[in-house]
């Protein structure tokens, strides 16, 4: 989709809850050259991982007396205030970084007001990198707000010609060539979710989760499940106790709305979810699937990551990073092979 811009990884929050490492190396293998990461201990990180062969950039950028690190660890930082700017050049000139300039998010990145001031009267020379913005309502096309950052931007980067110009994440590409600039930072797009809500997802889901079912309890109608007695049962039915909870990043806010898969069968989320445990109805699976040790399926290709966020009043991207430390992460060789059931 970017062609002929080039594309960089967006591996932050630790690779969006997945791994930083195990994704930026396979990343890497398949021709990846550049990644973007949050902070600078996220960078150092990574650097040690993958060692020299890529670029590897830090959004948040440096803070006072941090310039040393990003060099000894060959990491480039973004740009996003004048006072990050004097910090990267007290360490002396000759050091490549990343500017940003905010054309309309009003999160980072210097303001009309201070990249006037930087092109009228610059700073000692900078060896930039790319100058990058970020759009603030990508992922609704029709948004006026899209074209007027891409106005804006277009100009700032008329300023600083030779220099890579990189607008869009994830659903700025889809909003056409005109976003896709020298270079695009795909994060969520990588992790397939849905760059165009609202529309068929175009990427496939990569991410499957899966629990185990600890406990199959029967259970009579007018009894209730879980904390707060949130559910009561309107018909005697079979309850599966599984290992999974808010602890793991399944989101509190799934309870009563999310639901699982045994054997292709859904099973629907009762009650809260609890710190460690969840309870699904598995009334309608055959016994021989719903029993203590078999899996249920939390997230693939029945119910995804998009599907979970909307249960849970969120959005994919904090499904994935809410993902916790105790799931026990297999990865998969790309593309022809498939995970084994
Ligand atoms: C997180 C981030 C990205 C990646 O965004 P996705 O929507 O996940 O593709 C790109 N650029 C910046 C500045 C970001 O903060």
């Amino acid at each position: 989709m970017a062609d002929p811009a080039l594309c960089a990884a967006v591996v932050k929050a630790n690779g969006y809850g997945l791994g930083a490492v195990p994704v930026a190396r396979a990343l890497a293998a398949g021709g990846c050259r550049m990644f973007f990461v949050a902070t600078l201990d996220e960078g150092i990180g990574l650097r040690q991982a993958i060692g020299e062969g890529s670029e590897i950039a830090v959004l948040n950028g440096p803070f006072a007396r941090t310039a040393a690190e990003f060099l000894a660890h060959g990491l480039i930082p973004v740009l996003n205030h004048p006072g990050q700017i004097e910090e990267w050049t007290g360490q002396g000139t000759g050091h490549p970084a990343i500017l940003h300039v905010d054309t309309g998010m009003a999160r980072l990145g210097l303001t009309a007001r201070e990249f006037a001031a930087l092109i009228d009267n610059p700073p000692p020379p900078i060896p930039w990198r790319a100058v990058i913005s970020h759009l603030a309502c990508a992922d609704d096309p029709g948004h006026p707000l899209n074209e007027s950052q891409r106005a804006r931007f277009t100009a700032a980067a008329a300023r600083l010609p030779g220099i890579a110009a990189s607008l869009s994440a994830s659903s700025g590409i889809f909003l056409g060539p005109a976003y896709r600039f020298d270079l695009v930072r795909a994060g969520a797009a990588l992790y397939g979710v849905n760059p165009v809500p609202g529309r068929p997802n175009p990427l496939r889901q990569i991410v499957r989760l899966t629990a185990k079912i600890l406990q199959i309890r029967e259970i009579d109608s007018g009894e209730s499940v879980g904390y707060g007695a949130a559910h009561v049962m309107a018909g005697p039915g079979l309850v599966a106790t599984v290992a999974v909870g808010y602890a793991d990043g399944w989101l509190r806010s799934l309870s009563r709305r999310g639901c699982g898969y045994v054997g292709g069968v859904r099973v629907p989320l009762l009650g809260r979810v609890s710190m460690d445990l969840a309870t699904f109805d598995v009334s309608a699976v055959d016994p021989a699937q719903a029993r203590p040790g078999a899996t249920v399926e939390l997230l693939g290709p029945h119910y995804g990551v998009d599907d979970a966020a909307a249960d849970a009043g969120t959005i994919g991207y904090e499904i994935l990073t809410a993902l916790g430390a105790r799931h026990h992460r297999v990865y998969h060789e790309p593309a022809t092979t498939n995970p084994p059931e």
